[in-house]
């Protein structure tokens, strides 16, 4: 500052100013203290400015003595703003020093010529104390003070002793967003351009704040001050070699930034060549770990100002065609086929000087989260009366009654032994008839249960083996005659070509049928077949009449020994691949911008040059593929069925791959805001020559792995409605080990309805005869696929009347899995269900003694099998619909909710209900649970509601899963009601049906952070060994219920005793889980805004409150008095 030193000031004060006014004397006080600078006087120090700031307000006298020529009384003030920090800047605000050093600004500049020295002094303390006032920029305003800073400033742009401190204030003022467009309006913005001039050492951090009113960034705009700014900020990035100044520059590209935020800076920015200058100076930067926050600024200009491009698809509905047999009144179905067919869905027609839109988006990238958040909290139920249970079924008796020949055990008398199974058709009445038997050529998993299926041996003359281009692997496909005579339909067509290639060689090729190797995995994978699985393919049914089968679905997969570790984040890698996509619009030259794969296209050009892609196979997803690169490719999703959205399941297979070479893989158009691929997910992939040689297996693989926004745009029909918005790209790296290869990439362990189909055969052969197992068909699918239904139980030990009352009095526990296609590892826990259920060892016996089990293991086959995210075949998420299930779009829904509707109108209600899940955004398996009283809980509504009586067992289940199984955590469990879960399967059968314990389990896609498996992503054999811990849990909740009954079993050695001290209290009440529970991403927020710079030196002045900022100053006096 003036390099005012307390003790330099005592001499000169006392040769200048004889003591003789009571204010001087009070001055020479306070200077003394100064000089001493003893933080203990604080309170002498406070007294003594009081008494000043009273006298200079009340006595004309005493302003002049203070403001005298030759007076230091400014400068004692001064220096006793210097002792002990801010405090004593504190007791000046505090005291109303603002208003009497404002008016003494006012007071000096009607004085001509004002007093240089004086302004200098009072900008300086003004510099001080502003920032500390919260209402400084209103004070400063009602005072006329913002027009003298501004003519002083115009009157000595060449004074740089003055120049600063006024700057300082500017600055302050301007944090106030009226004082920033009125200082806009008196040519502020000219005259800093002015001053800031070309390298040079000024404060220019000023501009920032100006420029944060809109309305100064259009006239700048205007003034074409953007390629100035440029110019300067290239000056001096050129100059300032040393970094010493790296503020400043960071100040003008807050300049830059804030006048990007309107729709004319980001064309002026453009137009300037804004996006080369800032690329080549940030690349410039990069190996300087101190100019970070430059090159994060850049690169958050540059994003925002990137044009949006095209998502290059025709439309963003999905590429397979499915007529509903009706359209539902309304919902996102309705909207989609009300749609005008010559709309474009891709884009918006025009954003139009949509700035604030735009502008508010662009600024806050994180705030998507944050809104989450709100909604998320906004979404607890608090309407009691939809918490309580809703007792009156919504079908009548007679109607369940057809549901009765699903439940046999109930009627079974066991004095034949051979089961009689349901004769489904022949029960249902006519009028109704939704469950039907499948097709003749679907093998049906009824008739499996009945022992009449023959031996279908596999039809070798099934399998079509291609070449693949020289030395390629070959393809197993169905042939096409074996597809049961299913009638080619338009949508076919995209596949033709490769229908004839298929042709072409099954008749010359048969010779060498037996040379396809498959691995010998029958002692590793007992439950897996690839002859019984192609056979199963057969009976499949896909939208898009898929002929080929995946070879991972095929062989088979084998979860490998080693650890898989969830990665660790490496630095930069994000920035490193958004300034690769930037280089595209600088360099475009160096695109290649080559479709190679295109499923809305009939035929492409493989002229060998690149990577060949496929997805044309149950469960596959990839829409597009785009060579952008040499070793670059953007790839596409395709949007479930019926839908235009739900971008996030991928399944697909790639080969002509170069080895040792890096490929960079980009899906574009992913919509969630975040991702476990941005915490250490990886991709999973599959290499059929690693198969072949043995291990045939899904890997975790994939480096430089991240998730972000692009400069795709998203049509608001895309967005729901929301304009403005963008997809985000998911990208991963991968180097291919083998030549000749096939690979496939999923998003997770791919688990196909055909291999469910399978692995309930394979069931069967695990069956003994005290094994109760009955495969029934419950409906058949939109699709005209077969919903499988599981009973499992344990035979009644003897015919007598004791055990056959035993085994007919056992309660229910129902289990649901894979409503939603994209969360595979749901199938895999089930699987891990079914086979502990079906094994020999004791405890499964004593588990199926104690219980019946009602399984679908898969609710959603066609959503499955079309590769779709979230939807079944009616475009709608199932797990929406138990509220008001429709027979004909939901039939899996409906009558899974009427076996349960069933068994509670024979007062059968199930003790435990469970839907096995996926959980994309989360680590570790917990569950979701309903209880009235931890949702009234979290809303603080309602507390007479407390007082009502609630059965805590709810809580028993999830507690001894967390003591069971190691990759299951009870902190992530929740009992939270939402509303937006009302019509979930784990609220309507908790509300309708009555099951207390009614749950869903979800299971990370990720991996885990904490227990035995902490640090290690997820893989197919922890899943599994969750579905078993799944039932053990279940025959400890039986021991906890009938203990009794189970004191003697010598086969349970594990103690529990603190088990069952907990099972009756809630020791701590359900925290609210978020959708997310990950720290926001260092990276992400770096990109976003300014949290990651250095700490300004100044307080930040933008404290004052955003209430007072709109008003005028007229309501403001009136609000004062
Ligand atoms: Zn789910």
């Amino acid at each position: 500052l003036s390099g005012t030193k307390p003790g330099a000031n005592l001499t000169s004060w006392k040769k200048i100013v004889p003591s003789n006014s009571r204010v001087l004397m009070l001055l020479g006080q306070l200077e003394k203290l100064n000089g001493e600078a003893v933080l203990s006087d604080a309170e002498v120090s406070r007294h003594i400015t009081s008494k000043i700031l009273h006298l200079i307000q009340t006595q004309e006298k005493t302003r002049k003595e203070i403001t005298a020529k030759g007076s230091s009384g400014m400068e004692v003030i001064l220096a006793s703003l210097e002792v002990s920090g801010g405090r004593r800047v504190g007791v000046l605000v505090s005291k109303g020093g603002t208003a009497i050093l404002l008016q003494l600004l006012i007071t000096t500049s009607k004085e001509w010529p004002p007093s240089e020295e004086l302004m200098l002094q009072l900008h300086t303390i003004l510099a001080k104390v502003g920032p500390k006032d919260r209402k400084f920029g209103i004070k400063a305003r009602i005072n006329g003070a913002l027009n003298i800073t501004v003519s002083l400033l115009k009157q000595n742009l060449q004074n740089h002793k003055l120049l600063l401190p006024c700057l300082q204030v500017l600055r302050v003022y301007s944090a106030n967003s009226v004082n920033a467009v009125s200082l806009g309006k008196n040519g502020v913005v000219e005259l800093l351009f002015k001053i800031i001039g070309p390298y040079s050492k000024k404060n220019t951090s000023i501009l920032k704040y100006v420029f944060q009113s809109t309305a100064n960034a259009r006239r700048a705009v205007d003034r074409t001050y953007v390629p100035t700014l440029l110019a300067v900020y290239q000056d001096w990035h050129r100059n300032d070699t040393r970094h010493r100044h790296v503020h400043i520059r960071k100040a003008i590209l807050g300049c830059i930034r804030n006048i990007t935020n309107i729709k004319l800076g980001r064309k002026a920015f453009l137009e300037a060549d804004g996006m080369r200058i800032l690329y080549s100076t940030s690349t410039e930067c990069l190996s300087v770990r101190t100019l970070d926050p430059l090159i994060n600024t850049s690169s958050l200009i540059m994003r925002k100002c990137f044009p949006k491009n095209r998502l290059p698809v025709p439309t963003i509905r999905s590429v397979f065609h499915y007529q509903l047999p009706h359209i539902p009144a309304e919902g996102p179905v309705a909207q989609l086929y009300r749609q005008p067919p010559d709309v474009d869905d891709v884009v918006d027609e025009s954003d139009d000087n949509d700035d604030t839109e735009a502008d508010t988006e662009n600024d806050t990238e994180n705030e998507e989260d944050e809104k989450n958040h709100k909604t998320q909290n906004d979404d607890i139920e608090t309407d009691i009366s939809k918490l309580r249970p809703k007792e009156n079924l919504t079908r009548p008796l007679e109607d369940l009654k057809m549901y009765e020949c699903f439940f046999p055990e109930l009627s079974e008398n066991f004095q034949v032994k051979v089961l009689t199974s349901c004769q489904t058709p022949a029960v249902l009445p006519k009028s109704l008839a939704p469950i039907v038997v499948p097709t003749a050529h679907a093998p049906s998993p009824l008739s499996l249960a009945q022992g009449e299926l023959t031996d279908l041996p596999l039809d070798l003359d099934s399998i079509c083996i291609s070449k693949d281009g020289p030395g390629g692997l070959e393809r197993v496909a169905l042939e096409e005659d074996t597809l049961n005579g299913q009638s080619q339909s338009p949508v076919v067509g995209s596949l033709q070509g490769e229908l004839e290639h298929d042709d072409d060689c099954s008749s010359h090729s048969s010779g060498e049928l037996g040379v396809l190797e498959v691995p010998d995995t029958a002692a590793l994978l007992p439950l897996h077949d690839p002859e019984l699985y192609i056979d199963m393919v057969k009976g499949t049914k896909s939208v898009p009449q898929y002929t080929e089968v995946a070879y991972p679905d095929y062989f088979g997969h084998v979860a490998p020994t080693f650890r898989e570790h969830i990665l660790e984040r490496v630095y930069g890698v994000q920035r490193a691949k958004i300034f690769q996509d930037i280089e595209r619009m600088i360099h475009p030259n160096d695109i290649l911008d080559k479709v190679v794969y295109d499923l809305d296209l009939k035929r492409l050009i493989d002229d060998g040059e690149s990577l060949k892609f496929n997805s044309q196979f149950e469960s596959g997803n990839l829409r597009k593929a785009v060579q952008v690169r040499k070793f670059e490719y953007d790839l596409i999703l395709n949007s479930d069925i019926n839908s235009n959205h739900y971008h996030q399941w991928f399944y697909f297979e790639v080969s002509g791959m170069r080895v040792g070479s890096s490929y960079r893989f980009n899906i574009i158009n992913c919509e969630k805001v975040n991702s476990q691929f941005n915490y250490g997910m990886q991709v999973l992939m599959y290499s059929v020559q690693e198969a072949i040689s043995g291990h045939p297996r899904w890997v975790r693989t994939g480096t430089e792995i991240c998730y972000y926004k692009n400069h795709f745009s998203r049509s608001s029909i895309a967005a729901g409605g929301q304009k403005g918005k963008s997809y985000y790209t998911m990208t991963f790296t991968v180097t291919f080990q083998y030549r000749d290869d096939v690979c496939y990439f999923a998003y997770h362990y791919p688990y196909t309805y055909s291999t469910l189909k399978m692995h309930l055969q394979k069931l069967e052969a695990l069956r003994t005869p005290q094994i109760y197992l009955r495969q029934d068909v419950l409906c058949e699918t939109l699709g005209g696929n077969s919903c499988p239904l599981l009973t499992i139980t344990a035979m009644p030990q003897s015919s007598s009347n004791d055990q056959i009352c035993q085994f007919k009095n056992r309660p229910y526990v129902f289990l649901t899995a894979r409503v939603h296609p994209g969360e595979t590892n749901a199938s895999w826990v089930m699987k891990g269900t079914l086979e502990f259920l079906m094994s020999p060892s004791p405890m499964a016996q004593s588990l199926r003694e104690s219980y019946v089990f009602k399984i679908v293991p898969m609710l959603n086959p066609d959503g499955v099998i079309n590769g779709n995210h979230r939807c079944s075949l009616s475009g709608e998420d199932l797990n929406r619909q138990w509220q008001r299930p429709s027979p004909d779009l939901h039939p899996t829904i409906f009558h899974t909710k009427g076996l349960l509707q069933y068994l509670s109108s024979i007062q059968r209600v199930p003790l435990v209900y469970c839907d096995y899940h996926g959980h994309s955004r989360k680590k570790n398996v917990f569950m979701y649970g309903c209880s009235i009283k931890e949702t009234l809980w979290q809303t603080n509504v309602n507390a007479a509601a407390c007082d009502l009586q609630e059965d805590l067992s709810y809580r028993t289940l999830p507690k001894i899963l967390s003591q069971l199984a190691p990759a299951f955590s009870m902190a992530s469990c929740s009992f939270v009601v939402e509303k937006s879960k009302e019509s979930t399967a784990r609220v309507v059968v908790w509300r309708e049906i009555g099951v207390q314990k009614s749950y869903t389990m979800e299971s990370t896609l990720c991996g885990c952070d904490q227990g035995k498996y902490k640090g290690l992503q997820i893989g197919t054999r922890e899943l599994e060994e969750m579905g078993a811990q799944f039932c053990i849990a279940l025959l400890r909740l039986k021991r906890l219920s009938s203990p009794l009954e189970f004191r003697n079993s010598s086969h349970f050695l594990d103690v529990e005793n603190d088990l069952i001290e907990s099972r009756c209290k809630v020791t701590s009440s359900t925290t609210y889980v978020l959708d997310e529970d990950e720290p926001s991403f260092m990276e992400e927020v770096d990109y976003s805004a300014e949290s990651n710079d250095e700490p300004e030196p100044d307080p930040d002045p933008q404290e004052t409150p955003a209430d007072e900022d709109g008003l005028s100053d007229s309501e403001l006096a009136l609000r004062r008095s």
